[in-house]
């Protein structure tokens, strides 16, 4: 007689209980067949960050591929970034994207407005008029160069109780780099991105959520600068969160390779800078984990580190990730793993809990990262190859499967 699984049911505080049902019946291991005893129940995970490039850049993702490989990732609500075609910088523009997303989206799908036309960071978008249809405003893929600008987007929308959500990168700073100003890019003769290219625009833009009572929140940081700036304004008292992502908690430069899977902005940074981003996450100077999820075509991504485009996909590979390199090595607890992935991203931009929503996890089942399996357009990940454990088996959104493995 085999003994008989058990399902664990991993609750969260401070959020209701549930019982995960499909349709209204209650769901038994015995569903799920041959997998391992350590099956877990996990509330459906909220990523801030991911790019599904609809309209406008289809051949990269979609709405329809980047919500299928988000369910297989355990998510059920995504908010997606606004370098798009067109940008949604009006009701008018916003209006493509979210009449595809009401068509194929299979999990909670929720735009960003931008915070500039165009995301040129010349003049404002129309944040009143997107406030009713947005998560919050961002003009991410590029930092707002302009201080006044900021100021003015800020007070903007405050008055509209919304969040600005800054990708922090000032371009004077640049010179052409592509990746980290360390190291590797001395040993191997590349164009380095100094750090403070990061910190210095999130240091003006505390000063000015500090004057304008303006939530802010800082986009995937890198830096050990940006950490210390963030801990220590929250210690001030200023209203301001942030994310990283799975690669910068798990990866340095010292991982490099010539390949345009590890090409990402922001750059991989130096070994100090993730052991400031793990304290980070430990002390809770960093809120939430975001993907950036960020696919490219094949061809875009076949260039090498210096001419491929910026962006890995991470989706459907972030939980496994954070599960096997932080979570069974002790260095976070699943709990604490939990709010970074689904309590506190919902906290701060005020996106509803569900109970009917989560996924289920076989938290022992082994597997190697094959790209090929991606449900997401997008095949370029720095974990190819990696080994890691945690299988989504299932994905209920709303009580109904959006997901299941075969
Ligand atoms: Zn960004």
């Amino acid at each position: 007689m085999m003994a008989e699984k058990k399902l664990k049911v991993l609750g969260l505080t401070g959020m209701p209980a549930f019982s995960p049902s499909v349709d209204g019946t209650l769901i038994s291991p015995a569903a799920f067949g041959d997998c391992s005893d350590n099956i877990a129940v996990l509330p459906g995970f909220c990523d801030v960050h991911v790019h599904f490039r609809e309209p406008g850049f289809s051949y990269k993702e979609t709405i329809s591929s980047g919500s299928l490989a988000a369910a297989r990732g355990g998510y059920t609500i995504v908010c997606t970034m606004p370098n798009l075609d067109p940008v949604p910088d009006s009701p008018e523009h916003l209006e493509t994207q979210l009449k595809i997303i009401k068509n194929d989206a299979v999990i909670g799908v929720l735009p960003y407005g931008a915070i500039t036309v165009g995301e040129r960071g010349e003049a404002l978008a129309d944040l009143e008029g997107m406030a009713e249809n947005v998560v919050a405003f961002s003009d991410d893929g590029r930092g707002v160069q302009d201080e006044n600008m900021m100021r003015q987007a800020m007070l903007t929308a405050k008055s509209l109780g919304r969040v600005i959500v800054a990708h922090c990168e000032d371009n004077s700073l640049l010179h052409g780099g592509y990746i980290h100003d360390g190291a590797y890019a001395k040993a191997h003769g590349h164009r380095g991105i100094c750090s403070k290219s990061e910190w210095k625009p999130i240091e003006r833009d505390i000063a000015l959520s500090r004057e304008t009572g303006c939530a802010y929140h800082v986009c995937h940081i890198s830096t050990k600068e940006s950490v210390e700036l963030i801990r220590q304004a929250k210690k001030d008292g200023v209203d301001v969160t942030c994310e990283t992502a799975p690669h910068y908690l798990v990866m340095d430069e010292g991982d490099l390779k010539e390949d345009g899977r590890f090409k990402m902005n922001p750059p991989l940074r130096s070994k100090e800078d993730r052991e400031a981003l793990i304290e980070g996450v430990r002390d809770g100077t960093i809120d939430m984990i975001a993907t950036d999820h960020a696919p490219h075509s094949a061809e875009e991504k076949s260039r090498g580190l210096e001419k491929s485009a910026f962006g890995i996909v991470g989706i459907e590979t972030a939980f496994p990730i954070l599960y096997t390199k932080l979570v069974k090595t002790g260095v976070i607890t699943m709990d604490r793993l939990l709010e970074l992935l689904t309590v506190n991203p919902r906290k701060r931009f005020n996106i509803p809990y569900s109970p009917d929503d989560y996924s289920v996890w076989d938290l022992d089942q082994e597997f190697t990262v094959d790209p090929e399996q991606f449900l997401s357009k997008g095949k370029a990940t720095p974990f190819e190859g990696w080994k890691l454990s945690g299988v989504c088996l299932m994905t209920v959104k709303d009580g109904k499967i959006v997901y299941q493995k075969n």
